[in-house]
């Protein structure tokens, strides 16, 4: 059993491959995959292999995967041929609209985004 994983955890089953989904990125620490709800018509979730529930739970010792992330994102945007542009966001507890507890960020482009923060 991998380090971290959750057993009730979603995101820790698309991982583990338990759950199917449409992988864009693998790397031994970050795997990409579709949006299976997509808000935009390029909608990808980038998350950690291992568990953490959200930003909330960076630290000093985990936060390095963040920096992977970033990067996994522009290269994804490049893929996707986003070059007007994209968002990256990750939604934090309840108030924060976050629905799976692992650590996600969304990548979205290939429209005209709405700025809608609140
Ligand atoms: P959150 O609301 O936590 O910021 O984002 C969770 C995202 O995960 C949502 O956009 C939702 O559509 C997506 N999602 C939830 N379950 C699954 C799943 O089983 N497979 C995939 N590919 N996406 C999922
Ligand atoms: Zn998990």
């Amino acid at each position: 059993s991998r380090k971290g994983k959750s057993m009730d955890c979603i995101f820790c089953k698309i991982v583990s491959g338990e759950i199917p989904s449409e992988k864009v990125y693998e790397s031994d620490k970050v795997i990409a995959f579709k949006d299976i709800n997509p808000m935009a018509p390029v909608h990808i979730l980038i998350i950690p292999k291992e568990h953490i529930g959200g930003v909330d739970e960076l630290n000093e010792s985990n936060a390095g995967i963040v920096k992977d992330i970033m990067l996994v994102a522009k290269h994804l945007a490049e893929s996707f041929n986003l070059e007007n542009g994209w968002r990256i966001v990750s939604n934090v507890g309840e108030d924060g609209g976050q629905t799976v507890r692992h650590l996600h960020f969304h990548l979205l482009g290939g429209k005209k985004l709405s700025v809608e923060l609140a």
